[in-house]
């Protein structure tokens, strides 16, 4: 089981069952959504994963360019999950968010066509330059 929440405390959650895939994500809108070269993702049913206190959801487009959803703490704001159509029925959990970060086990790098010279955390991880789908 993984457990987890945003830096105020004001959202938690529970994640049940084994992740589908677990990963880094290089595309653009992640680096500008952590402030950072990428987040790491834990993608589970959307069924598996509680969620207590009201969250903020702002809908946008995902790296693909469709659309996409990220999940706020509405109180501090930390991003926590984000879903996309391209993932129906599906939610992903920023590993970041861990009450233990050291459960998450990436193994594939996607949208590695972004990944910057100075990000160097998933070389050895499968690399996809788009998403898996796309070859
Ligand atoms: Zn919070
Ligand atoms: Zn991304």
């Amino acid at each position: 089981m993984l457990t987890g929440g945003c830096l105020c405390g004001a959202i938690r959650y529970r994640a049940t069952g084994t992740p589908e895939f677990q990963g880094l994500c290089h595309c653009r809108d992640c680096q500008k959504l952590s402030g950072g070269g990428h987040t790491g993702f834990i993608c589970f049913p959307k069924e598996a994963v509680a969620i207590e206190g009201e969250v903020l959801v702002h809908q946008g487009t995902g790296g693909s360019g469709r659309p996409a959803d990220r999940i706020y703490c509405p109180r501090c704001y930390s991003p926590l999950f984000g879903t996309s159509e391209v993932m129906p029925g599906k939610i992903n959990i920023y590993a970041g968010s861990l009450d233990d970060p050291g459960q998450f086990k990436p193994r594939v790098a996607i949208f590695t066509r972004s990944r910057q010279p100075w990000d160097d955390g998933s070389r050895n991880l499968k690399c996809y330059e788009t998403l898996p789908d796309a070859g």
